[in-house]
């Protein structure tokens, strides 16, 4: 064997790995290949699969092809598995007398009797072997197991990256994926509460473009079943988006647009006529057109423009399926509990319209934006980073408490009998009505302010049917995430009235956009930024583009109108900013009333006290603010430097950091004395276990997501002014954070929270 040839064909081989679809051909041409250069009359691939410990042919040149796929060995079994398990070349001049020679019938392997085995390895990971053989009066020498290891260990470096990028590390759609035995439970993180107890479906694989291209679709497909379906596709989409439609009205952007959009695009459907004029089945023919466009999408640097590449694939699933007369498959994940690695706001809209019961979002992506959406669509939302869960088969049962962010996977009766007893007791909306009082007050009767947090229209309902004092957070930012294009002035106005509206009389508090950070207008956010956290977000954003901003509280003074109106600004960090934001609103009433339309000319105007900075200057924007409200989510990501959305470091994300504890106070006292109105809007005023901390620096108000509303009414309900001065008084006076957590440990048990 030539050394130096076979080295040169390796720019070959990475050659052959760019311009194959799948590992079949990648192998398949690799094989074909190394025995033309090599001259041997046979060369094989075996790949191992280390979690069955097992090697399985999956190509030949020169075997009986049939052989692929179904001849397998253990590790240490036969030549070939004893090469991998002991990661050296075995050179044998005549293979069969070998003891260790395994003999399958059928596949003319004993032909040939000069066998050379090299491992294929990526460092120590073992991937599979390379075979060698010829007739016995042409055995191999020490430069041909040199060269053959050369090419092992390049083909190792390129299977490698084929496994990643053709996902074929799965064995195909067909074969029901092995489950990891021992998993049984996964504790993972809540996103939005709930239960759900339905089969799973890990998302995106029987609709995936690759699935569909390798699919045996066992006919061919007329033309005109083609345009049948796409008619169908459309009216199915379009019923769709009716749907999303009457169920959120404020969400209701067109998020199926882009699919309507390419089954409408002639250039889509005429490119899938082509193909299938050229021979190509009518499925494949769709998903490789839509390969095509969803590649281009892809390399876009908008992240806009990449999330429509996931429109592109979930439409060509929709054609193909009706193609195939299986409307109804695409109803798949009705009943489901949903296991994906990442989600898009537009995707949980989807998936909730579709009727998904649960969702368990593997390994990061999820911004709290995901999570605060998913809890308005009343979507139970565990987040882990299990990737195991990747791989539980379709249909095996899971149950989710995502309350706890516990998974059970196929749970048995004990686990099932607990889950059942504990819904029992759950509470109905009719029950919480029942018990929800008219008035909050703590255990000595001090008058308490409850108000709600919408993100949603829909998370109305449950704030009217439970009276609530009001609206403390209206996070106005929802209808511009979901939507691809920046919502009109008029179509703010209807949202904003229809809040407005359903609290007469009662406080509603609009918090202008806090678009940016991990809140992505992915139509606007072109631009990467390194640390979007602490990048072009929120009240920047909107005073760097005054126009929109003054559209936006245009819509909100006008919905305003004889209401009780509290415009409040996001991520303010200095006067200036607070000064300037006001000004836009002054500058807008200026113009509503030069113009003669209806509005709120005297709405309060207040801010979001969650930047460290706002903390030393506090007195100064409590004599300039109307009110505060102070949002713990990010104060604490900030004081603290823990990224609010980073499972890893939760750990540090704490509530009860005795710095946190000290901010708060202080920002209390501040509002107090400068008589500037004050309510907690985080989520740390529905952690009952900090209520009676709160109420004892004196927090008067507390702005929780409607579902809370009951129990956080019940913690203040819990305890007296006079036991949470106290006990707050004792929290302040430490400086560990271990002290704080005995204290709350200890309150615990005396009962005063619930938590
Ligand atoms: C907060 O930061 O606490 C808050 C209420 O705002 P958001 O969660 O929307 O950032
Ligand atoms: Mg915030």
């Amino acid at each position: 064997m030539d050394n130096e040839r076979l080295l040169c064909d390796i720019s070959e081989l990475n050659h052959l790995f760019r311009n194959s679809a799948s590992i079949e051909t990648l192998l398949n041409k690799a094989v074909e290949m190394v025995a033309e250069r090599t001259q041997a009359a046979v060369c094989s691939i075996y790949l191992y699969n280390p979690e069955k410990q097992e090697l399985t042919l999956r190509a030949t040149k020169g075997l009986n092809p049939d052989a692929v796929g179904r001849v397998r060995l253990k590790l240490g079994q036969g030549l070939t598995g004893l090469a991998l398990k002991e990661m050296r070349a075995i050179c044998e001049t005549d293979a069969n007398r070998n003891p260790n020679y395994k003999f399958f019938p059928g596949i003319f392997e004993e032909r040939y009797n000069a066998f050379l085995a090299v491992p294929i390895a990526r460092g120590v990971s073992k991937m599979g072997v390379l075979i060698l053989q010829r007739n016995s009066d042409q055995c191999f020498s020490e430069p041909d197991i040199k060269a053959l290891e050369t090419v092992a260990s390049q083909l190792g470096n390129i299977i490698e990256n084929a496994q990643f990028i053709m996902g074929i590390h799965e064995p195909p759609p067909e074969t029901p994926k092995s489950m990891p035995t021992e998993l049984k439970f996964v504790k993972g993180k809540m996103a939005a509460e709930g239960f759900a107890y339905a089969p799973a479906m890990v998302l995106n694989k029987h609709r995936s473009l690759s699935y569909l291209l390798h699919h045996d679709y066992g006919r061919t497909y007329t033309l005109e079943e083609l345009h049948n379906a796409v008619a169908a596709t459309e009216t199915q989409l379009e019923q769709l988006q009716e749907q999303v439609e009457s169920k959120l009205s404020d969400a209701a952007s067109l998020i199926f647009a882009a699919h309507l959009m390419i089954l409408k695009d002639q250039d889509f459907l005429g490119r899938v006529v082509r193909q299938i004029e050229a021979g190509i089945s009518a499925p494949v023919a769709i998903a490789e057109v839509a390969t095509n466009y969803m590649q281009n999408f892809l390399t876009s640097d908008s992240p806009y423009m990449r999330e429509k590449a996931n429109d592109i694939e979930d439409l060509a699933v929709r054609l193909v399926n009706n193609l195939l007369s299986k409307g109804d498959e695409i109803d798949v994940y009705r009943d489901h509990v949903i296991i994906t690695r990442g989600l898009f706001p537009s995707d949980l809209l989807k998936l909730s319209s579709e009727g998904v019961r649960a969702v368990v979002l593997v390994g990061g992506g999820v911004t709290s934006h995901i999570s605060i959406l998913a809890r308005s669509l009343a979507m139970p939302m565990v987040i882990t980073d299990n990737f195991d869960l990747l791989k539980v088969p379709d249909g095996t049962p899971l149950l989710i408490d995502a309350e706890m962010g516990n998974i059970f996977v196929d749970p048995d009766d004990h686990v099932l009998e607990t889950f059942w007893s504990r819904q029992r007791a759950r509470l109905t909306l009719s029950d919480q009505k029942k018990l929800m009082k008219p008035v909050t007050t703590t255990a000595d009767g001090s008058r308490i302010q409850l108000l709600c947090n919408i993100n949603l229209l829909t998370d109305l309902k449950v704030a009217t049917e439970l009276h609530c004092d009001g609206i403390g957070l209206y996070r106005t930012e929802f209808p511009f995430i979901i939507r691809n294009t920046f919502p009109s002035e008029a179509e703010q106005y209807v949202i904003y009235r229809k809040l407005v509206e359903s609290m007469p009389g009662k406080p509603i508090t609009f918090r202008t956009l806090d678009a940016g950070g991990d809140k992505i207008l992915s139509y606007y956010h072109d631009i990467k930024e390194q640390n979007p956290a602490m990048g072009m977000r929120s009240i920047r954003f909107s005073l760097q583009n005054k126009a929109i901003f003054a559209e936006q509280v245009r819509a909100i003074l006008r919905a305003g109108a004889g209401a009780d109106l509290r415009i409040m600004f996001p991520m303010i960090s200095s006067v200036d900013e607070f000064h300037e934001a006001r000004e836009v609103v002054r500058e807008s009433m200026a113009w509503l009333a030069a113009h003669g339309v209806e509005h709120n000319d005297q709405p309060k105007l207040g801010m979001m006290v969650e930047l460290p900075a706002v903390v030393d200057l506090v007195d100064d924007f409590a004599r300039e603010a109307d009110f505060f409200s102070v949002g713990t989510n990010d104060l604490i990501q900030f004081l603290l430097a823990v990224d609010r959305t980073n499972e890893s470091v939760a750990g540090f994300y704490l509530p009860h950091h005795p710095a946190v504890l000290r901010v708060l106070n202080r920002i209390v006292r501040a509002a107090v004395e400068n008589d500037c109105d004050l309510s907690i809007c985080g989520d740390m005023a529905h952690q009952t276990q900090y209520t009676p901390f709160l109420l004892g620096i004196g927090v008067p108000t507390f702005s929780v997501d409607p579902v809370y509303l009951l129990r956080t009414q019940q913690a203040v309900a819990a305890v007296s002014l006079s036991e949470a001065r106290e006990i707050a008084r004792e929290m302040l006076s430490k400086s560990r954070i271990s002290d704080v957590t005995a204290l709350l440990n200890q309150e615990k048990e005396r009962g005063t929270s619930d938590a």
